[in-house]
């Protein structure tokens, strides 16, 4: 006879009862490989690249034998090279610096004009002079850390001199930074061009959102639990949001942002990829094809625009001057290197509609912003009120429908809103917040994004990265408000303005306050 038993397949973990988890071992070390950085002279290498690798450095996660070389047109020697990548680390990175000669000592610069084949013979005798003094084995990666214009043009002269062949046993692999293009006919022309020297396999588009490691987590919770997934849907989900909030203005970058707008620098890449990771059907396994092929059949399922209606699922502005944290800030056109009649957008809201059998109907709110109160990204999924209140005769408690908040920065952690009673002899209700940090559980080891990116990079798993399909779709879906932005000759009754220190437009303001 079948004994009465407790369930032993289930026992009660360690994190249960209290105690912390066992920590995640790190990633094996990559293969030895040489780093070339072209735009090394620039922001990015100062501010991201070189922090990140030396955090890397730190955890013993660079391969044992690998070398950094910069490339640019900056005449500079190896020494100075160093001391821009310190200058960078200072500025930064926190934390102690007293192993940065080590790094120090596997960096070298070499000087190029990125359109001259000589330069890149040149550069080909280093790397093969560097693989025979370090024992680092003919890996490379390229990483394009340049102006968009130039991103063709390396690759090309890389292809010319050899450089992006893959021998027996090596490899090649070419690490693209956003924006992909600035619309659908550039994304196809670039890839063109890169494809004429290097294979699908050996790029890497970068979407450094992807590595963060509370964007890693979407996917694992809605697809390593069991409760979830059965109410991620329409019958349950009367709403998803994707929003991300900077305080920050245009910065130094106005040039770039003149052209980009915030749907080129932030919708494109960013937000669709939220879009997607909240939305996409069940990959078959945790593998870079089966997760990119989801989120594929996700933007093919995105609804068109229709030119008629577009205003009605469409609000731009632009930030006047204000207030952010008690400080006074100029508006966007009084920035330096602004036009002062500029009509670029630097907040959008997007309601799409996902037309497939999960998300018939349910509005998907994409948001970006600059000169918002404060820096946040986060995924707000609104549940649908109960079908029936049985408690509509209860005095006190409104009922709110049930919402869950994935917070992907500055904080990482994962909320849900339900209903709870009051404790007291009467019966009242009320809304309570259920919490998980992932920063405390995580105890300050928490991965830069742009350290995994490099990671994966050398080992060469493509799971976090654009794939070009992905790219093509997103840019074809964007096309008709990008049109509008460009073409519309009433821009100006739609583009409205917000102070500096506000949530937005006066028309999405409410929408924003409630969800922020
Ligand atoms: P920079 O404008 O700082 O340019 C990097 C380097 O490229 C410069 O130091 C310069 O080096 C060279 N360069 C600049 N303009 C030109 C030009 N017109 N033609 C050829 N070379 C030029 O860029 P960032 O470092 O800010 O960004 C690099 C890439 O990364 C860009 O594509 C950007 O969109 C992307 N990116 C940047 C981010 C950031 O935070 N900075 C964030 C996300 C993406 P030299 O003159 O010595 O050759």
């Amino acid at each position: 006879t079948d004994e009465l038993r407790p369930d032993l397949t289930h026992p009660v973990l360690e994190a249960e009862k209290g105690h912390p988890s066992t920590p995640c071992p790190e990633t094996g070390r990559p293969a030895s490989c040489t780093l070339v950085i072209f735009g090394a002279s620039g922001d990015l290498t100062a501010r991201k690249l070189i922090p990140a690798l030396f955090h890397l450095f730190c955890n013993g996660s660079l391969p044992q034998k690998m070398n950094i070389v910069g490339v640019a047109r900056s005449k500079m020697t190896t020494e100075d090279f160093r001391a821009h990548a310190r200058e960078g680390l200072e500025e930064h990175a926190s934390g102690d610096l007293f192993r940065w000669p080590e790094l120090a000592a596997r960096l070298f610069y070499h000087p190029l004009e990125y359109g001259r084949l000589s330069d890149y013979l040149a550069l080909e005798r280093t790397l093969r002079e560097l693989d025979e003094k370090s024992g680092t084995e003919g890996n490379r990666i390229f990483y394009l850390a340049t102006p968009p214009s130039v991103y063709a043009v390396v690759a090309e002269q890389l292809g010319a001199v050899g450089l992006a062949e893959e021998t027996e046993g090596s490899f090649s692999r070419i690490v693209v930074e956003k924006p992909f293009g600035r619309d659908l006919a550039s994304a196809r022309e670039l890839d063109a061009r890169m494809h004429t020297a290097f294979a699908e396999h050996q790029i890497f588009r970068i979407d450094h959102y992807l590595a963060k490691e509370m964007v890693q987590n979407i996917l694992m919770f809605r697809f390593a639990n069991s409760v979830f997934e059965p109410l991620w849907n329409r019958r349950y989900i009367a709403s998803i949001t994707c929003a991300s909030a900077e305080s920050l203005g245009v910065g130094h970058r106005a040039g770039y942002y003149e052209q980009a707008g915030v749907l080129r620098d932030m919708f494109q890449n960013h937000m669709m990829q939220l879009l997607a990771l909240s939305a996409i059907e069940p990959p078959s396994l945790f593998a870079a094809n089966r997760v990119r092929d989801e989120k594929v059949k996700l933007y093919r399922s995105l609804r068109p625009f229709d030119g008629n209606t577009l205003w009605k699922d469409l609000s731009l502005g632009q930030y006047a001057s204000g207030k952010i944290s008690g400080r006074a800030v100029p508006a966007y056109r009084q920035e330096r290197g602004i036009a002062p009649d500029s009509m670029i957008p630097t907040f959008a809201m997007i309601r799409a509609y996902v037309d497939n059998w999960r998300w018939q109907g349910v509005p998907f709110y994409i948001m970006s912003g600059k000169r918002l109160p404060k820096k946040l990204t986060r995924i707000v999924i609104q549940f649908r009120d109960v079908p029936h209140s049985m408690f509509r005769n209860v005095e006190q408690g409104e009922m709110v429908p049930n919402r869950l908040v994935l917070d992907l920065a500055p904080d990482n952690g994962i909320s849900l809103r339900f209903q709870a009673k009051m404790p007291g002899s009467k019966l009242c209700f009320r809304p309570v917040v259920m919490h998980y940090s992932f920063d405390e559980d995580a105890d300050g080891v928490l991965l830069d994004a742009y350290a995994k990116v490099f990671l994966d990079c050398m080992l060469g798993d493509q799971l976090l990265f654009w794939r070009q399909d992905s790219v093509e779709l997103c840019w074809g879906w964007l096309t008709p408000i990008l049109e509008l932005c460009e073409e519309c000759t009433d821009l100006q009754k739609h583009l409205e303005m917000y102070p500096a220190g506000s949530w937005g437009p006066e028309s999405c303001r409410e929408y924003m306050e409630c969800l922020l």
